[in-house]
């Protein structure tokens, strides 16, 4: 392959290689699974759903559940409406979760099927709720695909009573079930009390029981996202996966939106947890200090090994941007900066923590493929 590299880059309009994203819907159906008995659905073809579901279940090595409207040529043709109004009547009554959280797909944006009054003509058991998201997937990636589901669980869920429920709210971001745990544990070390959606800890990182749970323990209950309408703030970490879901919360409810980086490294954890004890007054706590101090200890320690080191980083956009701060923090040298995410927000974004640390890079890109990198 390396033989036939270009040594010249061109810029590709129409031809991608080693794609760095993935779809939209796999994003919603991620975020989705963080609501505790919840059902994702892909109103789409089967083919959507098994990779979807499969890309995850084989990530996490557990099984991620989802359902599907299983379009065939006939809803290709009139539409998925039948089938969707269908889908929900069987999903309850079989399967009897809290909430289904529909997701589009390419196929269901195309024909143009109007969501919300499908959901509304639909047959809902008393108790139960439906939300949904448009993911259409020739727009923006796997992360575009998590903040239409953040949003949309945010306006379709949340209420304000009037009566501050004295939390703070936490968006994490498309981030792994043991990061949201973790980012719980310093919240809670700190005394403050949280809601944090989505959270898929408990969920894809679930214990192996006696026997099989379709709905495992963990997820934000649907009653508790409705109380987020009702914290003091919400602290969202990352401007592509997290800040539309807490800037709609505030549309909505009223709550301040506070917009972070992922905390990932010393400078963007400070900036989170600085954050947490501006929006509640309660103190860092004694034994997140002494974390710290270790993590600065082991950064001099390691220091030798990683100074001036060039690196290449991609992923993510959120996590990238911390990555680069976190690299920089560590004396090594970002050289070329990818994300398969399009939005020039990342750009700058980066561009930003290059200059403020007098670092040049040779690449920053976005909505760039992995060939960039041969
Ligand atoms: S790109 Fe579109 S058709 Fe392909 S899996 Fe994703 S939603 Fe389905």
């Amino acid at each position: 392959m390396l033989d036939h590299t270009p040594k010249e880059i061109s810029e590709r309009e129409s031809l991608v290689i080693n794609p760095a994203k993935t779809c939209q819907p796999i994003g919603a159906m991620y975020a989705a699974l963080g609501i505790h008995k919840c059902l994702p659905h892909s109103h789409g073809s089967q083919g959507c759903c098994s990779y979807h579901r499969m890309h995850l279940s084989r990530h996490f090595r557990d099984p991620a559940m989802a359902s599907t409207s299983s379009f065939t040529e006939g809803a290709c043709v009139f539409g998925g409406g039948a089938n969707l109004k269908t889908a929900i009547k069987n999903v309850f009554s079989i399967y009897n979760p809290d909430i289904m959280a529909i997701n589009t797909t390419c196929l269901s944006e195309t024909i143009g099927d109007d969501i919300p009054t499908i959901v509304k003509q639909s047959e809902i058991p008393e108790g139960k709720t439906v939300i949904y998201a448009n993911t259409p997937s020739y727009v923006g990636s796997h992360i575009t695909g998590f903040s239409n589901m953040v949003k949309s669980i945010a306006n379709q869920l949340a209420e304000n009573s009037g009566v501050s429920n004295g939390k703070v709210n936490l968006i994490p971001g498309f981030v792994n079930p043991g990061d949201m745990k973790e980012i719980k544990s310093l919240t809670a070390k700190m005394g403050i009390d949280y809601i944090m959606y989505p959270d898929t800890s408990g969920v894809l990182d679930s214990p192996v029981g006696p026997k099989y749970e379709m709905y495992p323990k963990g997820g934000t209950k649907v009653e508790d996202i409705k109380d987020a309408g009702n914290s003091l703030a919400t602290i969202a970490m990352g401007t592509f996966a997290s800040e539309d879901g807490a800037v709609t919360l505030e549309k909505k409810c009223g709550e301040k939106a506070e917009i972070v980086k992922m905390p990932i490294g010393v400078k963007a954890t400070d900036e989170f947890l600085t954050k947490l004890s501006k929006v509640t007054g309660k103190d860092i706590s004694a034994d997140i200090e002494e974390e710290r101090g270790q993590l600065v200890d082991l950064m001099i320690d390691v220091h030798y090994q990683v100074h001036g080191k060039e690196v290449a980083i991609f992923g993510d956009p959120d996590l990238v941007i911390a990555m680069t701060e976190f690299v920089i923090g560590l004396g090594m040298k970002p050289k070329y900066i990818l994300t398969g995410t399009p939005g020039n927000s990342f750009n700058k974004q980066i561009d930003a923590i290059l200059s403020e640390n007098g670092v040049t890079a040779e690449k920053v890109k976005n909505g760039g493929d992995l060939f960039e990198f041969h």
